[in-house]
């Protein structure tokens, strides 16, 4: 996947691959993450988000690196995680915590406004559940 991504965007010169609780929650919920702050805005800009496919999959690793190719820098992996790119580890790493931020604060703000009622709690693909395999 990494090999993929660094291919598609040729400006990126580090890549963080992390399993964000929250931001894989909202992206099962098909909850958009919203960007409230100043920060936000600025580091993440943009969210792709992929289907599900299992990890280390090459299809997985196909639909990850389409999606940035556009110039986005965040790219949530259906029931997985998610990568963040940047021109340096620092900014990645920046996009990271702001990534994770928003999604905990559009988590907040859901529940202040009573947005989750009654939702069903998606879970991991069945066939990946009973194999666990990739
Ligand atoms: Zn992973």
């Amino acid at each position: 996947m990494h090999t993929a991504t660094y291919q598609a965007r040729p400006d990126v010169n580090a890549i963080i691959h992390l399993h964000p609780q929250l931001t894989v929650l909202l992206d099962a919920l098909g909850e958009r993450i919203r960007l409230v702050t100043t920060d936000h805005a600025f580091y993440v800009r943009r969210i792709a988000t992929t289907p599900f496919h299992p990890p280390g999959s090459s299809a997985l690793a196909a639909v990850a690196a389409a999606a940035v190719v556009d110039g986005t820098n965040c790219v949530i992996l259906a029931h997985h995680g998610c990568s963040v790119l940047g021109e340096t580890l620092e900014m990645a790493h920046r996009r990271a915590v702001n990534l994770e931020e928003a999604a905990l604060l559009t988590y907040r703000a859901l529940l202040l406004t009573g947005g989750l009622a009654g939702r069903e709690i998606p879970e991991c693909p069945t066939d990946f559940v009973d194999t666990g395999t990739v």
